[in-house]
């Protein structure tokens, strides 16, 4: 038999499914896969409900129900003083994952190079290779994960057609500054370069920190496709509907790969979420406050259970750093230890960089709190249980 695409012949299955299969398995408490652990807002899947049952139920527009791309257009405007066209310059996917590899194949070809910051989101580099071209990587160092300039600077060159870029960050927790954001922007133009920006935590943004799309700082506008997921932003991980919002000219050519990706999304979801993004500012201040909180107390168990952790400013995973509990093992070990031996599911970092990267950090775990409080107490105790019971434990 000929051998089939290498690129995803060679891919095991995501860190996220192994993890979460392990914790049906032991029956652990999941902190793993990143999801919510509730339905999501009653009245957004009442709308979603209504427009099933009411109809149209066939093919809606391909670039997305023009009620939806009014809606992100409007959200453009209102959150960060965008003026966007949404006619020509709003994209309706499904799912960021969809809308990134949109973008990927839309503007990558043979010989190209994409720069991606790693840690970084596994569906990047099999996407960027499937197109054909070099996914080439630049490491952020923990704990403080700043974007590297000068390891950036290099990693420029004649081929880079674009840099891929996740603010906030999975699974850093770091929220980009302006003055990052500002010195990546010069690099980029200075390369006459493109930027993806995954900004799907971009609602899921923590005190003394705010989200800044780098397509609104000067000279951006034009080169940016900035991609945003209701999945995140209104806890609907399953309905997988993401938006693309950029420069008409790439979202043409965009769309022109999402029509045979997949075409269209689900017209009833779309509407919902059309809806979700038209309410009042208390919906997007709360989650970020209600996810702070529970930052906050997943972290108080952490700590508890004798773990040092990272500083997490936006998303809904926070960072532990394993070393403080005398566990003789790599992330990897560790994770499927406390999976199996203490009930709790965590991923590892090392999973967000190529297989045997020596830039990987083998002392990192990531864990997501967006579950009911009851079950990061429950976690966290049992945490603190298990490092107890380990000999070398500093824990108390
Ligand atoms: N990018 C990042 C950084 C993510 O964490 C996720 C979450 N799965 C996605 C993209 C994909 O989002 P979606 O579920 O909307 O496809
Ligand atoms: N984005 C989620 C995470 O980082 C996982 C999504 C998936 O399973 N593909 O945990």
């Amino acid at each position: 038999m000929r051998a089939a695409n290498k690129v995803f012949a060679g891919l095991g299955t995501t860190i996220f499914t192994v993890m979460s299969a392990l914790a049906m398995a032991h029956e652990a408490i999941n902190l793993g896969q990143g999801f919510p652990d509730d339905e999501g807002p009653d009245d957004i899947r009442a709308a979603a409900a209504k427009a099933i049952v009411e109809g149209p139920n066939q093919y809606p527009p391909m670039m997305g129900l023009p009620v939806l791309r009014q809606a992100v257009a409007a959200a453009n405007k209102r959150f960060y003083g965008l003026d966007v066209d949404w006619q020509r310059e709003v994209l309706v996917t499904s799912g960021a994952t969809e809308a990134l590899a949109d973008c990927l194949l839309a503007l990558l070809e043979p010989g190209d190079e994409a720069i991606i910051l790693d840690p970084s989101y596994d569906s990047y580099r099999p996407i960027i290779e499937a197109a054909g071209a070099k996914a080439v990587a630049v490491a952020l160092t923990p704990p403080d994960w700043t974007l590297p300039m000068e390891a950036l600077e290099k990693a420029f060159s004649p081929r880079t057609k674009l840099l891929l870029i996740n603010s906030p960050m999975n699974p850093t927790g770091r929220v980009f500054s302006r003055e990052e954001l500002t010195a990546l922007a010069g690099l980029v133009q200075h390369h006459d370069a493109y930027v993806v920006c995954d900004e799907v935590y971009e609602h899921l943004v923590f005190s003394g920190h705010s989200h800044i799309p780098l397509m609104t700082l000067p000279g951006m506008r034009e080169r940016c496709l900035r991609v945003g997921s209701a999945g995140k932003t209104f806890s609907l991980t399953g309905w997988k509907i993401g938006y693309v919002t950029g420069p008409a000219a790439l979202i043409e050519v965009v769309a022109k790969a999402h029509q045979f990706v997949t075409f269209t999304t689900p017209p009833a979801l779309q509407s919902a979420i059309a809806y979700g993004l038209g309410k009042g500012d208390d919906y997007f201040v709360g989650l970020a406050a209600a996810l702070e909180a529970k930052r906050d107390l997943l972290a108080r168990g952490l700590v508890a259970a004798g773990f040092e952790l990272l500083q997490t400013d936006g998303t809904y995973f926070i960072t532990a750093d394993i070393r403080s509990l005398g566990f003789n093992g790599t992330d990897e070990d560790f994770c499927r230890e406390i999976t199996i031996n203490a009930g709790v599911a965590a991923i590892p970092l090392s999973a967000f960089y190529p297989a045997g990267s020596p830039q990987a950090p083998r002392q990192l775990v990531r864990f997501c709190f967006c579950k009911q409080d009851s079950i990061l107490i429950e976690a966290s105790r049992r945490l603190l249980v298990w490092s107890q019971r380990q000999p070398a434990s500093t824990a108390g």
